[in-house]
C-alpha cells in the first residue's frame, strides 16, 4: 500500500460479510455504552454514530454499513480508542472499514478516496496542506470539469479574505524527516 492507496487488495475477493470478520473480532467486546459517540469530534457530521456503526458491524449488516460515510469522516484522533471502557482498537477498525470501502466500492466512495489521497499528497509535498494544490488535485481525480464551478464563489471569497494562497508554502525545515516517515510507512505496508 502506498501513500495514494488506502486499499488492501487481498480483500477484493472476499464476500461482503467475510470482509467484516476481522473488524467484528476487533470490536466483539463492545457493550454499546456510547462513549465512542460522545467522544467523537466529527460525530455531528456522520450519518451513523460510531456506537451505531459498531452495532451494525456486530450484526453483520454489510449492505447498510457500506452505504454510510461515517468511517471516511473519522480523522483518526484516537479519542474513542482512548476512552472506550473495553479498550477496543476503534480507530484501527475505522481505518479497516475505509480500506474495505475503497477496495470494494470504488464508485460509491470515489469522492472520499480522492479527497483522502489529495490531502495526503499535499501534506507529503508541503509539510502541511496547501489548499489550492490540494483542491486542484481533488478535481483532477474526480474528473468532472464542472465540479470547480460549484466551489468557485467560495474559493474567491476565501482568496479575497487572504485565507487561500495560489503560492505553495516554502518547504519547511524537517520536510526530509516527514518524507522518511512516508517511505518507512510505505515499506511497512508493502510487507502486509
Ligand atoms: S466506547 Fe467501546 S464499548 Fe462503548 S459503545 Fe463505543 S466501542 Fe462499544
Ligand atoms: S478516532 Fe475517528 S471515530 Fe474515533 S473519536 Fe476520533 S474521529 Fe471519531
Amino acid at each position: 500500500m502506498t501513500q495514494n492507496q488506502i486499499i488492501v487488495s487481498p480483500q477484493k475477493g472476499l464476500q461482503k460479510n467475510e470482509a467484516l470478520v476481522d473488524i467484528r473480532q476487533m470490536i466483539s467486546a463492545c457493550i454499546q455504552c456510547g462513549t465512542c459517540t460522545a467522544s467523537c469530534p466529527n460525530e455531528f457530521a456522520m450519518d451513523l454514530t460510531p456506537r451505531h456503526l459498531w452495532r451494525m458491524v456486530l450484526m453483520g449488516q454489510s449492505d447498510d454499513i457500506f452505504k454510510s460515510k461515517t468511517f471516511f469522516l473519522c480523522s483518526a484522533c484516537y479519542y474513542c480508542t482512548l476512552r472506550c471502557p473495553r479498550g477496543l482498537p476503534l480507530t484501527d477498525a475505522m481505518m479497516a472499514l475505509k480500506q474495505i470501502a475503497a477496495n470494494r466500492y470504488p464508485k460509491e466512495y470515489k469522492s472520499s478516496v480522492a479527497f483522502y489521497q489529495s490531502f495526503i499528497k499535499s501534506i507529503r509535498k508541503n509539510g502541511r496542506v496547501h489548499e489550492v494544490g490540494f483542491i486542484n488535485h481533488y478535481y483532477l481525480l474526480m474528473g468532472n470539469p464542472f465540479l470547480p464551478l460549484k466551489y468557485a464563489s467560495l474559493g474567491l471569497k476565501l482568496m479575497r479574505k487572504g485565507k487561500l494562497s495560489l503560492r505553495a508554502p516554502k518547504a519547511k525545515q524537517g520536510i526530509q524527516n516527514l518524507e522518511a516517515i512516508f517511505r518507512k510507512v510505505e515499506s511497512m505496508e508493502a510487507d502486509l
